[in-house]
């Protein structure tokens, strides 16, 4: 029987299709053609750096979706609301040398990328118009990325606070109201004792496929102690969270056949932390790009996840990465 299942946290349903399950090795989906060193933006043009941290480039984005020529402000027009799509659209370039994958990278240079990360976050928290700050990665054409083989990553802030986000804080919120206790703290627990998807840990932090999975092999990263926020929380534990990713991302290019993927730092917003330092627990979302959304996903917001997240975790697990 297929189920349907309820994140906890934002409400959404899922089904997870269980009587059509594919086998996890129907999902390899090989990488389209990437480019050479030759013609790779990243290698040829002498950058504009804008900050640098080990290694770590930052730069403005080459096609920025925001900029801050005009201030941010609301203007209505009969119903609908228009303002200039203020805010800061940068570019992480992880690595000197021409390599396509985070995989690829070392522990260091990827603890680098997060302390890159927490470092632009800092620095856009002092810009009063922002709410909030999305780290993300696009890797491969089908996750949105052009086709230029150098690992890198992007930093959006905007002056608004997201849907998504909001949603996640108003589930974690009612939960804790409730409860006087952080939902994620509580799923990290019963996930621990569970097991069943657990794809990966260490001492600081655990890699679960979620219990209401949107897509196969979706993967969350949690810190196990509580903390609400990635600039902070990262202190002391970065190089474990540079293992986790590794670890995860190897998995995926040695069992899936080196999928495309996005992963996005779901951090609580910028303005008023007290208000999410006890119910927030900040944590990444990694996810494979094997699927296609369709109609029934876009009309009803229902998603239908084609391998039980349980099948998903054992077969990561399993997945030999240590040569
Ligand atoms: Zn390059
Ligand atoms: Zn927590």
């Amino acid at each position: 029987m297929s189920q349907l299942r309820k994140d906890p946290i934002v409400g959404r349903w899922t089904i997870i299709a269980t009587e059509r399950a594919r086998r996890p090795a129907a999902f390899v989906d090989p990488q389209a053609i990437i480019t050479d060193k030759k013609s790779c933006t990243y290698c040829q043009e002498p950058l504009k750096i804008i900050d640098e941290h080990e290694g770590v480039k930052v730069i403005h984005s080459s096609n920025p979706l925001l900029d801050q020529v005009h201030p941010f402000e609301r203007k209505a027009h009969g119903i609908y609301d228009v303002c200039y799509s203020y805010g800061h659209h940068e570019v992480i370039v992880e690595v000197a040398d021409h390599i396509a994958g985070m995989a690829d990278l070392s522990i260091g240079q990827i603890k680098a990328v997060f302390e890159a990360y927490a470092a632009r976050m800092e620095m856009h928290r002092k810009d009063h118009a922002i709410e909030y700050i999305l780290a993300y990665k696009n890797y491969g054409v089908a996750a949105g990325s052009r086709n230029i083989g150098h690992s890198r990553s992007q930093i959006m802030a905007v002056p608004v606070v997201p849907m998504r986000v909001k949603d996640k804080i108003s589930g974690a919120k009612k939960y804790f109201d409730y409860h006087d206790r952080c939902l994620f703290c509580d799923l990290v627990s019963q996930e621990l004792e569970n097991k069943q998807r657990i794809v990966a840990q260490n001492d600081h932090f655990i890699a679960i496929t979620p219990f209401a999975s949107r897509f196969p092999f979706e993967t969350w990263i949690l810190p196990k102690k509580h903390h609400s926020d990635f600039v902070t929380g990262i202190e002391g534990s970065a190089t474990d969270l540079a293992v986790i990713m590794k670890d995860l991302l190897l998995r995926f290019k040695i069992g899936l056949n080196d999928p495309a993927y996005n992963y996005m730092i779901q951090n609580a917003p910028v303005k008023h932390p007290i208000l999410y330092k006890e119910n927030y627990h900040w944590h990444i979302e990694v996810m494979p790009r094997l699927t296609r959304v369709a109609g029934f996903e876009r009309g009803t917001g229902f998603y239908i996840c084609p391998i039980p997240p349980e099948m998903a975790a054992e077969f990561l697990r399993e997945v030999e990465i240590h040569a």
